[in-house]
């Protein structure tokens, strides 16, 4: 299996016992960027993430982009790419407590 469908595979993880400093997580990852989606409504947006090393693809090829809520879920087994910006424990378990519950919907105000 090639370094790009490794890291396809996603898991997630939901409690805080499981984080391990071991681990890879996307989101303690430099190449981990959040991004502004339009709705198409006007102003109004929601927040995604995608993987700018360009490991995170479709089955047929094209870039996926995932819901900012689900980031601290991203955790593949293993990453070619992957450079951790520090030790993810503490980090994810407090990124866990501020991301949303849901895909929430922000408007610009510039
Ligand atoms: S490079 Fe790897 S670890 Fe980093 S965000 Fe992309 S898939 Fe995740």
């Amino acid at each position: 299996m090639g370094a790009a469908q490794t890291a396809d595979v996603i898991k997630t993880t939901d409690s805080f016992d499981d984080i391990s400093s071991d681990k890879i997580y996307c989101a303690n990852c430099v190449h981990c960027k959040l991004i502004r989606s339009n709705t198409g409504s006007g102003s109004q947006y929601c927040l995604r993430v995608r993987c700018n090393a360009g490991m995170w693809k479709k089955k047929l090829g094209e870039e996926k982009i995932y819901k900012y809520f689900t980031v601290a879920r991203r955790s593949p087994d293993t990453c070619s790419h992957y450079e951790p910006m520090g030790d993810p424990r503490e980090f994810i378990k407090e990124l866990k407590k501020t991301l949303p519950i849901k895909d929430e919907v922000y408007t610009n105000l510039y």
